[in-house]
């Protein structure tokens, strides 16, 4: 038996569940990032039943139960009127219902538990990939920084401007969608004992603002909005956003929401993405994962849930297999998660997830280590 050696390229959400899950069935694997360090980036997360799953699966779930905060619902409300359009209950209910947990975390909480699943000696920092060479046993890698590595299996796990994709199936640019989003986590402290709410969605007729609490105690609180703004389209974490501009363009809100956005102290910004569903993700011994295949706005709080989900599929599809199946595995991998995932590309870009009553079964009720693979 001769296990595949395998290189992730990304240790984001997506490339850290990889590394961990197909660790878990014994596989030997690298990670090559191309950040030096690892950011604590200013965002909150939600982490649907379907992604908590797998994270049990990874050994998270007492960990992420006492670092995150555990809402009763996400409720969706009129921005101008406050009326509730529909109010999508988690807590025991939904609990019981998908058999984990729907919580809400700051996205380097999450980012910093993946991290902790694999040996720190296995994350390469520093090394950005720059191309792919096909060789007879197996591909080889290389990094900006001068470094080849060899493996038999490369997973592209490199986000919306995989480079990964691009060398498999050409390089182009991801679908503009318009819209902005401005997020912040700030301490609950500034709200001057004001009550935000468990998780509210406020629907304006172009705009929208996402509200929740990112810790157990409601100490710290977080924001994301998408709102129209021609002319900016820097994609990246870091750009700074303007508090007043933010402000403006929510001035006709409910004043539960001005309330939010007058105590925010800064802001950060950046353009929403997507892509049309990808009907290819593997070819030979390379396959993609993630935003690296199926990038999608973030209107169901989907994206990383799926890059997780992707993960342990992974690894049930490479379970057993040896350097000579591995393209067999790859494409069972493709075809078992293509379907579902270009499902949800194209229902989140619709933006009407939890507007008025939602079916939430099919997002939440799936269990990525039993769901069924294709054959
Ligand atoms: P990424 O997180 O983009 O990670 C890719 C990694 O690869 C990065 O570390 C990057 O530095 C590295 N990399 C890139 N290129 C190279 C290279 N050439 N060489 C080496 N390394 C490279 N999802 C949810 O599930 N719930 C939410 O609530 C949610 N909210 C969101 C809110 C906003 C505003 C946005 C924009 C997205 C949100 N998402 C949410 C989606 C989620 O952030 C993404 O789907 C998720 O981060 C994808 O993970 P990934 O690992 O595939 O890619």
């Amino acid at each position: 038996m001769k296990p595949p050696t395998i290189a992730i390229v990304g240790a984001g959400m997506g490339g850290l569940a990889a590394a961990a899950s197909l660790r878990r069935i014994g596989l030997e694997v690298a990670v090559y990032e191309q950040a030096r360090q690892f950011t604590r980036l200013g965002a909150g997360i939600q982490i649907g039943c379907n992604a908590m799953h797998v994270l049990r699966g990874l050994g998270l779930e007492a960990l992420l139960r006492a670092e995150t905060f555990y809402p009763r619902s996400w409720n969706n409300r009129d921005a101008r009127t406050g009326e509730v359009l529909f109010d999508m209950v988690f807590g025991p209910q939904a609990e019981a219902k998908y058999g984990a947990p729907y919580l809400l975390a700051h996205r380097g909480d999450l980012h910093a538990a993946l991290a902790s699943t694999v040996p720190p000696d296995i994350v390469h920092l520093d090394h950005r990939l720059e191309g792919l060479e096909p060789r007879r046993d197996g591909t080889r890698l290389h990094f900006a920084n001068g470094r080849t590595v060899e493996a038999d299996l490369v997973v592209g796990a490199d986000g919306v401007n995989s480079v990964v994709r691009a060398a498999l199936f050409g390089a182009d640019a991801p679908r503009f969608t318009g819209r902005i989003a401005y997020r912040t986590v700030y301490p609950a402290a500034r709200l001057d004992g004001f009550d935000m709410g468990d998780c509210t969605k406020w629907w304006g007729e172009d705009r929208h603002i996402v509200m929740y609490p990112v810790k157990p105690d409601r100490s710290e609180v977080y924001f994301v909005t998408s709102q129209p703004e021609p002319g900016f389209d820097l994609e990246s974490w870091s750009a700074r956003g303007d508090v007043a501009t933010l402000r403006d363009a929510f001035a006709g809100f409910h004043p539960d929401v001005q309330r939010v956005l007058a105590a925010c102290p800064d802001v950060h910004k950046r353009p929403l993405v997507d892509r049309d569903p990808l009907p290819r993700w593997a070819e030979g011994p390379i396959a993609l994962l993630g935003d690296a295949c199926h990038p999608m706005t973030p209107y169901m709080a989907q994206g990383a849930a799926m890059a997780i989900e992707d993960a342990a599929i992974l690894s049930r599809c490479l379970d057993g297999v040896e350097r000579d199946g591995v393209t067999a595995a790859l494409a069972r991998y493709e075809r078992s998660r293509q379907p579902r995932t270009a499902r949800m590309q194209l229902t989140s870009r619709a933006n009407a997830w939890g507007k008025g009553v939602t079916d939430t079964d099919w997002v939440y009720g799936y269990d990525a280590w039993t769901a069924p693979l294709a054959d």
